[in-house]
C-alpha cells in the first residue's frame, strides 16, 4: 500500500501545530500516521474506521486476528471502549495514565472486530508522549496502533526507524525524539475483575499490587492470543545467544572459529575478545538499557550480524520486562518464568 505523499514532521518542518494537523487530517482520511509515544513509535489509525484499520494489517504484514491496542487522550474516554470499567482499572488509569500501561476490558458494543482480533475485550492506554496527546485530542476519537514496525521485527524507537521500516504505507510520520521508555507498556488484563500482567513493562508487579490492593493473578499461558507474547516478536536477523557473563568470552570464540560476524550486547568490552567481535553497549541503570535495547538490537541487523551474544540483567525490577524482550529476541518466548 503507498498514499499519495509520504511526509516527515517535526523539527524545522513548519510552525507548531502544523504537523499535529498533518496527522489528524490523515487519520481522518483513513490513512496511517506514525505516532510516537514514550514506549515506541506506534502506527496509527482511526480506530473506528475498518478500512483504515485494515491498513495497518497490510503494512506490518501482520495476521488480521491479533488485537490492536487503542490510543485515547483521556480515562474519561473509557466508557466509550468499555463495556465495565471495575475499580481496579479506574485506579491504574488514575495512577499511571498518561503512561505506559495498557489495560484489557470488556470491549463496548460497537467496537470493531478488526480492532480487537474478534475477541470479547479490547486494550486502551492513554499514552504520555506530548505530540500523541495533542493528535488524540485534536481527533477526538481513539486511534489503534501497534508498534510500527513489520510483523516479527524490531519495534521502532524513533521516527527514522519508522520510515525505514514502513516508507510511503505512511503517510506522515511525526518525529518526537527518541522514546523516553523504549520497550512497549506492561499489559495488564482487568477484564475479569482480576488483575493479571499479560505483558512485562516498566511499571512492574509491586507497583500494580500496591494501586489495586489486589494479589495478581498468575501469568497467561502461551495459549492466550496476544502477539507481544509470540516467540520471535522482537528477534533481529541475527541468531541471538543468550549466556551467563563469565561464558561470552568462550561463546565469543565458538563461533569466531565457525566464521560468524559476531556481535556482544553487553555493559562493557572484555580484553580476551578478539578486535572483530563488534560491540554493542547495553548498560548503566535498567531504565537506561530499557531505551537502548531496540537500538542495539536494530545495530545487530545493520551490522549483518551472524550472531549476537547477550548476557540477561538479573530479575529484578524492570530486569524482567528486559529480560522478557531478550528471551523473545532469542525465540525462546514463553519460557521466560
Ligand atoms: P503491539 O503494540 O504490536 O505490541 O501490539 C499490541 C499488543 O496489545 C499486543 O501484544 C496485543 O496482543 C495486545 N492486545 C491488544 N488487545 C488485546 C486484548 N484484547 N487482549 C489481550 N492483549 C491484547
Ligand atoms: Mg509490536
Amino acid at each position: 500500500m503507498s498514499t499519495a505523499s509520504s511526509a516527515t514532521t517535526g523539527g524545522a518542518s513548519g510552525p507548531p501545530g502544523t504537523d499535529v494537523d498533518a496527522a489528524v487530517a490523515a487519520l481522518r482520511q483513513g490513512l496511517l500516521i506514525g505516532l510516537p509515544t514514550e514506549t515506541v513509535y506506534g502506527l496509527g489509525a482511526d480506530a473506528g474506521n475498518p478500512a483504515a484499520v485494515a491498513r495497518i494489517f497490510a503494512a506490518k504484514g501482520r495476521p488480521a486476528d491479533h488485537p490492536l491496542i487503542v490510543h485515547l487522550h483521556g480515562a474519561d474516554q473509557l466508557p466509550q471502549w468499555a463495556a465495565r470499567v471495575p475499580d481496579a482499572a479506574w485506579r491504574l488509569a488514575e495512577a499511571f495514565w498518561p503512561g505506559p500501561l495498557t489495560l484489557v476490558l470488556p470491549r463496548a458494543a460497537g467496537v470493531l472486530d478488526a480492532v480487537t482480533g474478534g475477541l470479547d475485550t479490547v486494550a486502551l492506554r492513554v499514552p504520555a508522549h506530548p505530540l500523541a496527546l495533542h493528535v488524540l485530542q485534536a481527533f477526538g476519537g481513539g486511534v489503534a496502533a501497534p508498534s510500527a514496525n513489520r510483523h516479527k521485527k524490531i519495534s521502532p524507537t524513533t521516527a527514522s526507524d519508522v520510515r525505514d521500516e514502513l516508507g510511503d504505507a505512511v503517510a506522515v510520520v511525526l518525529d518526537g525524539g527518541p522514546c523516553q521508555v523504549g520497550i512497549e507498556s506492561t499489559i495488564v488484563d482487568v477484564s475479569t475483575g482480576g488483575v493479571r500482567i499479560l505483558r512485562p513493562g516498566v511499571i512492574g508487579e509491586e507497583e500494580l499490587r500496591q494501586v489495586t490492593g489486589q494479589a495478581l493473578a498468575p501469568v497467561a499461558g502461551p495459549a492466550l492470543r496476544v502477539p507481544g507474547r509470540m516467540n520471535v516478536h522482537y528477534a533481529p536477523q541475527a541468531t541471538v545467544v543468550l549466556v551467563p557473563e563469565d561464558q561470552v568470552a568462550a561463546e565469543v570464540h565458538r563461533w569466531l572459529a565457525q566464521q560468524a560476524r559476531v556481535g556482544v550486547l553487553s555493559a562493557a568490552r572484555a580484553p580476551a575478545w578478539p578486535a572483530q567481535v563488534h560491540w554493542l553497549a547495553l548498560g548503566g541503570a535498567p531504565d537506561e538499557q530499557a531505551r537502548q535495547l531496540y537500538r542495539r538490537l536494530r545495530e545487530a541487523d545493520r551490522l549483518r550480524l551472524d550472531v549476537l551474544i547477550a548476557v540477561p540483567p538479573p530479575d529484578q525490577g524492570l530486569g524482567h520486562a528486559l529480560r522478557d524482550r531478550l528471551w523473545r529476541a532469542a525465540g525462546l518466548g514463553d519460557r521466560l518464568a
